[in-house]
């Protein structure tokens, strides 16, 4: 599918901009200008089938004990209809939806009124008003990084309800899994329907806009790049951190909260995934700035894909572990257990220490030592759609000496921890590390078709430099 109009198209190139420009292209760095049909039949599947699937996974807990082939047996088999498995779905409620509203404006409160003190305390955190990268347009925005105070307030509110206060039982999340979907699903296609609506007609800055002349792609991967409202209010931010990473481990507490009540103890399994998922989610917030410059702030624009994909895929199915292990109170053996929590533990080191490496290059300008040593750079540029040229540079030492993104191989090695922990009953546990496989690896492929275009010549010198993606001498 050809793309049609291009209205922010960059325009003269300045003088120096010659060194690079045979091949990496001024300003058109970000997001795809054109739609070919792969990725348009993906995303059509995608609209069409990712709320199903979500549906799929949590219905199948609900009825059939997290057994995935349970449905489908049933209804070929001819002992369910579908009509049937969609009377015994629970529908939206009055409470679900009061609990929903409360949860979101809470969480919006939390990000928009509070400016954040925690850095004035933590050592070591960054945290208040801090700048993120350089758009194709050549804007800098700037955020209010409060999501770890966030993350505290909200938390100890929930142990404090939990252990003093008694307003709600902690089971309340899973109590109502399925109407609290349908509330998320509503939030997710009104936010994603508004931004690509506000995108048209009254975009935070229309420079950083891409128009592809598909409306399927432009409202799947987003017209606005950071969609804003007022001065600080940035759905990225907002929709990735909170309500979704926020909940993240709420939704595992009451979990475990309900795993209590119905087997009367805890399992070890539940223990571990609450403790590794937590320490990812902590780390998330503990390290908001260093988010800033990522992939998904620093060139994914906002629309279905992160909008309603923050509100219902993220919430929904990054935690089927801990929902798993409610149906199925999984204990390890103390062996099993161990490799469990040291797996998550060596994948979350490798997945920090990588991401810290080019956070710390890149604050640096290369300034700093990587594995003791003075890092090894490339020298890089690219120009923005102003015509700007930026000079950069790359890392080459450290994890990004090893592999071009040894920080997916930490991450997919933390992910396998919390699908081992359910044990080998299911394969419902296991989506997560099947998902983050095929994301990571596609994450891996789009970042670098666009590094290629951003840095043309000196990109190509990198991938020279260190030629495998992610695992040394496979991939
Ligand atoms: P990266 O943090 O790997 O960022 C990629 C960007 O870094 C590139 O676009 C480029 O940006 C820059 N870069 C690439 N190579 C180098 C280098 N050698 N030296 C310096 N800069 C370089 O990707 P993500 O944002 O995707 O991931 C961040 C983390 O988040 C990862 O650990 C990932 O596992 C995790 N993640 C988790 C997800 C989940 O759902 N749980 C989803 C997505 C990510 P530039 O234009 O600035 O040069």
């Amino acid at each position: 599918m050809a793309a049609k109009s291009q209205p922010n198209v960059p325009k003269a190139k300045s003088v120096d901009s010659v060194t690079n420009d045979r091949t990496a292209s001024q300003g058109q760095w970000g997001r795809a200008w054109e739609v070919d049909w792969f990725s348009l039949g993906s995303i059509i599947f995608l609209l069409l089938c990712a709320p199903f699937i979500v549906y799929y996974f949590i219905m199948a807990c609900d009825q059939y004990s997290c057994a995935l082939t349970g449905p489908v047996v049933d209804i070929a088999t001819g002992r369910a209809r579908l009509s049937d498995i969609w009377a015994k779905t629970p529908p939206i409620t009055r409470k679900a939806a009061q609990l929903y509203t409360l949860w979101v404006t809470f969480q919006v409160l939390l990000y928009t009124s509070l400016p954040d003190f925690c850095h004035k305390f933590l050592p070591g955190y960054v945290g208040g008003i801090q700048e993120g990268a350089v758009t194709p347009a050549g804007v800098v925005n700037k955020y209010q990084i409060n999501g770890l105070q966030a993350w505290l307030l909200t938390h100890l509110l929930w142990f404090a309800n939990a252990h003093l206060l008694s307003w709600f039982s902690p089971t309340i999340i899973f109590d109502n899994w399925i109407p609290l979907l349908w509330c998320a699903n509503i939030l997710g296609y009104a936010v994603s329907t508004f931004a690509m609506v506000k995108g048209y007609f009254f975009p935070t800055s229309a420079r950083d806009c891409k128009f592809t002349g598909n409306f399927f792609y432009n409202y799947m991967m987003g017209v606005e790049f950071n969609p804003r409202i007022g001065k600080w209010f940035d759905f990225k931010l907002f929709f990735n951190g909170r309500p979704g990473i926020v909940a993240w481990t709420l939704i595992n507490l009451s979990f475990a909260a309900k795993q209590r009540e119905l087997h009367g103890h805890v399992t070890n399994a539940m223990v571990l995934v609450n403790v590794l998922q937590a320490i990812y989610v902590i780390d998330f917030f503990w390290n908001e700035t260093w988010y800033l410059k990522t992939i998904d702030i620093c060139h994914d624009h906002f629309g279905w894909y992160l909008g309603w994909g923050d509100c219902v895929w993220l919430p929904y199915l990054y935690t089927l572990q801990g929902l798993y292990l409610v149906y199925h109170p999984v204990q390890l053996s103390t062996p099993r257990a161990v490799g469990v929590l040291l797996l998550g533990l060596v994948g979350y080191y490798i997945f920090r220490v990588a991401n810290h490496q080019k956070d710390l290059f890149r604050r640096t300008d290369g300034r700093c030592l990587i594995w003791g040593k003075k890092p090894k750079v490339i020298e890089c540029s690219y120009t923005s759609a102003d015509g700007q040229r930026h000079h950069s540079k790359l890392l080459v030492s450290g994890f990004w000496g090893v592999a071009r993104h040894f920080n997916y191989v930490g991450d997919l090695m933390g992910s396998l921890a919390y699908c081992l922990a359910c044990g080998g009953g299911h394969l419902l546990p296991y989506f997560y590390i099947i998902y983050m496989a095929i994301l990571l690896t596609h994450r891996c492929l789009r970042d670098e078709h666009r590094c290629a275009s951003k840095y043309g010549r000196d990109w190509e010198r990198y991938t020279a430099a260190v030629p495998y993606r992610l695992l040394p001498g496979i991939f």
